[in-house]
């Protein structure tokens, strides 16, 4: 158990690091983050430390774990050599296993497979014949996905009913990819919870997510779906979670089909975008548990106390790279928080920020949040 004022070691040094530093550093912990980004990123502006190096830097690492107890990391794409690197010396959790599952879509595909989790029917391919005998398996309309490094809707190519395959594998020439069927969803919802060392799991409610280009646009929490949509959410949450023998915070990605089933589309290991309203809307929220469960402590109680929706805020609203939108709007609404990740530049699609608004009701809440988004533009 890591009790204060021990120190958590974070890879990565992007939103989702700097939420779980603010956390830590509340509770009095020290954190040191290591990114290979540059000086005074989003983490490392609020951390104790930053580490500035290549995660294969092997002295920058040694650095990194002398100075820490613990280690997480806040985003997956980790290069195995670091994972290995840290978990010979310093308890990693999630472990390297759960990241290194995950990282990578032809794993993550294969674990659903193999625990028997519902997802999409899928294959992989790394030819184009292997792509024309998927398709003609699969049907038309299907998604490839790139197997490594895909995310926010990148290295995606759906293919329909006029699609070229020749032209569309140029993209992927040379890799694996995963060739997925598409799914006519209703909506597309995701659970965010923990799981302690201990293995008990505590999970936040199902929220449903609406995506603008590919990336979350806006989360309604809770979702406002049916009780056995609920059950087979958090079933599918809690057969990942003990699949991976999983240890802090997760989320998983779903999609609703009309016919009322739920079928996994990703895993994060790591707090995840869609569970930001938890900040200011839950007793407990995902970056606090995912400190407990990564510090060996009993989780604490996820419940949401005011329904709430979570609205992106993309580099798309600053009127220029370095102008931020008038803020009045969001600043001034008594039942809106606003978060800002520290970004110096904006760029179309570059997540900047976030805000949450809280209502009696989620159709409140998210009339009140469209409103003070149109007035930022
Ligand atoms: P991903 O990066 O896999 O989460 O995909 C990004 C978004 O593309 C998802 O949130 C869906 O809106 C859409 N998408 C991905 N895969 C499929 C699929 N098999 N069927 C329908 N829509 C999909």
């Amino acid at each position: 158990m890591f009790l204060p004022p021990s120190t958590l070691g974070i890879l990565g040094g992007g939103q989702l690091g700097r939420m779980l530093a603010v956390e830590a550093r509340r509770s009095g912990y020290r954190v040191v983050i290591f990114t290979d980004e540059p000086a005074g990123c989003p983490a490392g502006q609020v951390a104790d430390v930053e580490i500035n190096a290549a995660y294969d830097d092997a002295e920058a690492l040694q650095r990194f774990l002398t100075q820490v107890d613990v280690v997480t990391s806040e985003f997956e794409n980790i290069p195995d050599v670091c994972l290995q690197a840290v978990e010979a010396v310093k308890p990693l959790r999630p472990s390297r296993l759960a990241i290194h599952t995950t990282q990578h879509r032809e794993r993550e595909k294969l674990f659903l497979r193999e625990q028997g989790i519902a997802c999409a029917e899928f294959q992989i391919v790394e030819s184009l014949a292997q792509l024309e005998a998927a398709v003609a398996v699969l049907g038309r309309p299907c998604v490839i996905k790139t197997a490594a490094f895909g995310y926010d809707g990148k290295g995606q190519a759906k293919v329909n009913e006029d699609t070229d395959l020749a032209e569309a594998w140029k993209a992927f020439e040379g890799h694996h990819a995963v060739v997925e069927q598409w799914v006519p969803f209703v909506c597309e919802v995701s659970v965010v919870g923990a799981r302690s060392v201990e293995g008990r799991m505590a999970t936040h409610g199902v929220v449903e997510n609406r995506h603008a280009h590919h990336i979350l646009d806006v989360t309604l929490a809770p979702a406002q779906v049916e009780a056995a949509i609920l059950e087979q959410a958090y079933e599918l949450w809690e057969a990942v979670a003990v699949g991976l023998d999983y240890v802090g915070t997760m989320a998983v990605e779903m999609f609703v089909t009309a016919d009322g089933k739920v079928l996994v589309n990703e895993i994060a290991p790591r707090p995840h975008n869609s569970g930001h309203y938890t900040i200011d809307a839950c007793i407990t929220n995902q970056f606090q548990q995912q400190l407990r469960a990564v510090c060996g402590l009993s989780l604490g109680d996820p419940t949401q106390h005011t329904p709430a929706v979570m609205v992106n805020l993309l580099g798309d609203v600053w009127p220029s790279e370095t102008q931020p939108p008038d803020w009045s709007s969001i600043l001034n609404h008594p039942r809106a928080k606003l978060h800002l990740y520290g970004k110096a530049t904006a760029r179309p699609k570059r997540k900047m920020g976030h805000f949450t608004v809280l209502a009696d009701t989620v159709e409140e809440a998210l009339e009140s949040a469209e409103l003070a988004r149109s007035a930022l533009l």
